[in-house]
């Protein structure tokens, strides 16, 4: 470590870490690192009162200069590995901290930026490799990724326009207003590949060229930042992290079909991405990269935030442009695309916010670089939110094409707590969920939609061995049935009936001809109803039956949840071979069904409500879940 070299240390502030006191980690960096005399080159430390903190405080810190170059302190947005939060890294050294604590930062200021030694307790022990790394770049978590949307996120300060251009940031828009024309842009983007992000993958040079064709003005360019997916994270981390990549992405959209205005939907409670936009925004307009007469190229152009209300259905493009057009949030039948007839009846383009963030680097690096990346129809690479079952959840891109087990065994570390995959379920809510005989299958566009499920937004979620997979259809079937807006019959109804048939089911109810009932009801719901919601919310039914039929035969049959999920199908008991009468399972129980008796434990069946509890606390496997329901044991 060179102490006459400019460090920067790194705060992770994206969703995950702030949940965490990432914030107050940044806090206390700032305020340590004034008290410990290294100075502070903050951006709030030239823009605020901190300015005169550190004239008052500390007037002899400049001479530490001498021997120290002063670090920078930067709060940064997702840098990826959520389950390890809070994050710090300190560069150029490459140095890691994970889970780091307000109660920390001294040792940190001290230690590493003071003596330049490591804390080694806070490196981050990578679960695959089975040891310590120093530096992020070794983590499995991060090597096997590839940031070309998120290339920004974390690794700078979003609120910072310098910190975007020190990153290429509006060199592409420079490019383009300065040597290119509209028909330049809209054949570097198609020759790219770059398929839309926010689910359905249609191309977006094409697209974007059918709104250029028309004739008819004015047109708009649309930001779906209307993220609705539980668990979901894509594209508020890049709207908290990267504002302004989006920004220049949808000006050289703007530019090249022919747009004046643009409209950024972003969720209501998606506050930290409504303010970081919102800041950019203004900063864009400053510098002039927004508003009349672009950099001076004669090209006009500005973006207007609208906040949406959170309903699910507003996802969907059609149901979004009514929302801005300030109706209720209801899909229409595409019997006219967007592209000739969407907001106000005008020619309307509408990407997300990933689509939007790929589009400076294309022109920056070339449509050749892009395409040289991915499989042969899905170009480029794909944000994921990674949650569930596994060990490293978090926010990873990849390139299209990776393996799933890639993703969950490297990336993601494998299945927390030593357990047993069991499924994958990719493409949010209405996506399908994949077995472990598919683990090997490319994550991309085309092989998803062949396996039944779907690409999506980017949503991923693992599940291990204790998964009932007919619990999880019925959650996400109850989940689509309340977001469903209700236009369409067979949205509105089909997916009620089917979500009785499988609460029926789960609750102990089933009856001969169900599995196919819903597979037929499926098939309906999916084929008659109106917009993406309805048309995909049978994939988790469908998938489930597909590849885990047992279970579903299980529960009809046989009377039995073989995950242990469904409360009326399972009985627990432990196992007095295996019981080492330790009484964890006891004190975990919260309804006190563990009683201890001459023999050993026992579980007072009429008191136990099916919590689990117990099976976690076990450390030797003692408590068992039986096949069935039981009255007595
Ligand atoms: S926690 Fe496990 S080993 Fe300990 S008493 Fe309960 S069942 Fe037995
Ligand atoms: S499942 Fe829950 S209620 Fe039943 S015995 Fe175990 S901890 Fe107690």
């Amino acid at each position: 470590m060179n102490r006459n070299v400019k460090r920067t240390v790194l705060i992770c502030c994206g969703p995950g870490c702030l949940s965490n006191q990432g914030m107050d980690v940044y806090e206390e960096f700032k305020t340590k690192i004034l008290i410990s005399g290294l100075d502070v080159d903050l951006r709030s430390a030239v823009e605020t009162e901190n300015a005169c903190v550190t004239d008052t405080l500390h007037p002899g810190i400049k001479t530490d200069l001498e021997t120290m170059v002063s670090p920078a302190v930067k709060a940064t947005g997702c840098q990826g590995l959520c389950e390890m939060g809070p994050l710090v890294r300190i560069e150029p050294d490459s140095i890691f901290y994970t889970k780091v604590k307000v109660s920390d930062v001294t040792e940190i200021i001290e230690k590493t930026l003071m003596e330049n030694r490591v804390v080694e307790r806070l490196l981050y022990k990578d679960p695959v490799q089975g040891r310590k790394v120093r530096a992020r770049e070794e983590a499995e978590f991060y090597k096997s990724q590839l940031k070309v949307a998120l290339r920004n996120v974390g690794e700078i300060d979003p609120e910072s326009l310098d910190d975007y251009i020190e990153r290429d940031g509006y060199r592409a828009l420079k490019i383009v207003l300065s040597q290119k024309t509209s028909e330049d842009v809209l054949s570097e983007i198609e020759k790219s590949g770059l398929r839309g992000r926010g689910g359905a993958g249609f191309p977006t040079g094409r697209k974007w060229r059918q709104c250029a064709r028309t004739g008819n003005y004015p047109k708009y360019v649309i930001c779906n930042g209307d993220e609705g997916d539980p668990g979901a994270f894509m594209d508020r981390s890049i709207m908290e992290g990267d504002p302004h990549s989006v920004i220049e992405g949808m000006i050289i959209g703007a530019y090249a079909v022919g747009s004046h205005e643009g409209f950024m939907y972003i969720r209501d409670e998606y506050f930290l991405a409504i303010q970081n936009m919102t800041k950019a925004l203004e900063q864009a307009r400053r510098e002039g990269f927004l508003g009349k007469n672009i950099l001076g190229s004669g090209f006009d152009f500005d973006i207007q935030i609208v906040r949406g209300g959170g309903a699910f259905v507003c996802g969907e493009s059609t149901a979004l442009m009514a929302s801005i057009e300030g109706k209720v949030g209801e899909p229409r039948a595409k019997y006219i695309r967007s592209v000739e007839k969407g907001l106000w009846g005008k020619p309307t383009v509408l990407n997300n916010v990933e689509t939007w963030a790929n589009v400076p680097v294309i022109i920056n690096k070339g449509a050749d670089w892009f395409c040289s990346i991915g499989t042969e129809r899905s170009k480029g690479t794909k944000v994921f939110s990674l949650v569930g079952k596994v060990r490293n959840t978090g926010l990873i891109e990849v390139p299209m094409g990776v393996t799933l087990r890639r993703i969950i065994f490297d990336i993601g570390g494998g299945i927390a707590g030593g357990r047993k995959f069991k499924a994958v379920q990719t493409g949010g809510p209405s996506g399908g969920c994949i077995p472990e005989s598919l683990l090997d299958l490319k994550v991309d566009f085309d092989t998803l939609d062949e396996a039944g499920s779907m690409m999506g937004s980017g949503g991923m979620i693992v599940m291990d061995d204790r998964t009932c997979m007919v619990d999880v259809a019925r959650y996400y079937l109850n989940f689509l049935s309340e977001e469903s807006c209700g236009k369409c019959v067979p949205c509105r109804e089909g997916i009620r009936r089917m979500l009785e048939i499988l609460n029926d089911i789960c609750e102990g109810r089933g009856r001969q001809g169900d599995i196919e009932l819903l597979a037929e009801l499926g098939e309906t719901v999916r084929e008659a109803s109106l917009c993406g919601l309805g048309k995909t919310a049978p994939n988790p039914v469908l998938t489930t039956i597909k590849y885990f039929k047992d279970e579903y035969l299980a529960h009809i049959e046989d009377k039995t949840c073989p995950a242990g999920v469904c409360k009326n199908l399972t009985t627990y008991y432990i196992d007095k071979t295996l019981c080492k009468s330790c009484g964890l399972c006891k004190k975990n129980c919260p309804s006190e069904a563990i009683e201890e008796k001459l023999e050993g434990y026992f579980i007072n069946l009429l008191k136990c409500i099916k919590c689990g509890s117990c099976m976690n606390a076990c450390r030797f496997g003692a408590v068992k879940i039986l096949a069935g329901i039981m009255r007595k044991l």
